[in-house]
């Protein structure tokens, strides 16, 4: 059984932004290892901690070459434009066309505290950003347009999906804002 359950979408600490790690320590190190389990088990290919609760500026993926984990991370630099069907394990069964830079290049700390300059491209740059969106309170629900989000909202209120606080919550410019 994963370690953790995944936060849904309604879930408050989704929106929350999360704050800078200060300490990379053995337990920082566990709970990347169980979000990993946690990934693995869903299946995803990237997992941000406040997806599991935790309010803390790190990820873990895995696009095909072994779990890793990425703290503080921030793109520097990215370029190009990619469109392509995206979802996400707190939106569970849905998925959305979306636009994105198509390269990034990341700098952040691993777990031993060393910096990392990761360059990617499509989806490892896609993985990069959602996650990183998770890490600023964003859900890919806000990277829609107005009204493919509205049609998005009816679908997860019909699917029943999150916490029944949904089912009030109306989409508002700029991101869908819960009570
Ligand atoms: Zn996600």
């Amino acid at each position: 059984m994963a370690p953790y359950s995944i936060r849904v979408v309604g879930d408050p600490v989704l929106r929350q932004r999360a704050a800078e790690v200060t300490t990379i320590d053995g337990r920082l190190a566990k709970l990347a290892e169980d979000m990993l389990v946690t990934m693995y088990d869903a299946p995803g290919v990237g997992l941000a901690a406040p997806q599991v609760g935790v309010e803390k500026r790190f990820f873990v993926y895995d696009v095909g070459e072994g779990g890793r984990t990425l703290i503080n991370p921030v793109i520097t630099e990215s370029d190009g434009e990619w469109t392509y069907e995206e979802g996400c394990l707190s939106v569970p069964g849905l998925s959305w066309d979306i636009t994105r830079p198509k390269q990034v290049l990341l700098t952040g700390l691993d777990l031993d505290g060393n910096e990392v300059q990761v360059e990617a491209d499509e989806l490892l740059a896609r993985c990069f950003q959602h996650e990183i969106d998770h890490l600023d309170g964003i859900l890919l629900l806000e990277r829609l347009d107005a009204d493919t989000r509205r049609k998005a909202m009816r679908t997860i209120r019909d699917l029943g999906i999150g916490p029944s606080v949904l089912a009030d919550a109306e989409p508002k410019p700029g991101g869908f804002s819960l009570p």
